[in-house]
């Protein structure tokens, strides 16, 4: 598109910065230069990333671990979470896998990988949404990682999961699983499961427990965000 009918149209309809909602310069893309500076990245696969490891390393056998931003729940991210999720602004996953895939470019751990899969969302919310708010994500970082990415090798059978109840019991983790092995992987794959925020790391469990029922699958996890 010409410039001049770019800035036409922009003055018309002016894209919002999905962080703060101040209307975009030319030459911004979905999130506004202030947003874009200021958004709290956790660079935990060039430091330490002793939360994430934390979360999942007494539960499950994982190799890498790592999440682009610290999540709050007031806040840009927070913003930017919300607007994937409920307002239809499916184009940030692609903006945060393009981010994270770009840093772990040169990462020998993640460049390991073969399947990219993304923790799936229940059919009548993936009707109702439209996508899987994690697939863009997914595919950006499958395409940087040389990897396969493998939409439906999950499936969620159970609409709702109350998170607050599963916590409360032990057991819970095996025993209230709403999730499913609903395609074969070939055995010994190297998969990256991605999500959008991690809180609780329940949700990642569950899944990777599913995918290590295939014998010599290894499991490393990449999210947007890591809550605080
Ligand atoms: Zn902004």
């Amino acid at each position: 598109m010409k410039r001049w009918i770019f800035d036409f149209f922009n003055l018309l309809y002016p894209q919002l910065c999905a962080g703060c909602e101040s209307p975009l310069s030319t030459g911004e893309n979905l999130v506004c230069t202030t947003c874009h500076a200021h958004l709290p990245l956790t660079n935990f696969h060039e430091t330490s990333d002793e939360k994430m490891r934390e979360l999942f390393f007494a539960r499950i056998d994982v190799l890498h671990v790592t999440s682009l931003l610290y999540y709050e729940k007031i806040g840009t991210v927070q913003h930017m979470m919300h607007e994937l999720k409920y307002r239809g602004r499916e184009e940030i996953s692609t903006y945060l896998g393009s981010w994270l895939a770009a840093d772990l470019k040169n990462h020998s751990g993640f460049q390991e990988v073969d399947l990219v899969i993304p923790v799936p969302v229940h059919s009548k919310r993936l009707q109702k949404r439209g996508y899987n708010q994690v697939s863009g994500f997914g595919k950006e970082l499958a395409v940087v990682l040389g990897a396969r990415f493998r939409e439906s090798v999950l499936i969620k059978t159970r609409n709702t999961i109350n998170q607050a109840k599963l916590n409360q019991t032990k057991r819970s983790d095996e025993t209230q699983s709403p999730y499913e092995l609903a395609q074969n992987i070939p055995e010994g794959s190297h998969v990256l499961l991605v999500d959008d925020v991690v809180t609780t790391g329940t949700t990642l469990v569950l899944c990777a427990r599913e995918l290590l029922k295939i014998p010599g699958v290894k499991i490393s996890i990449a999210t947007m965000a890591i809550s605080v």
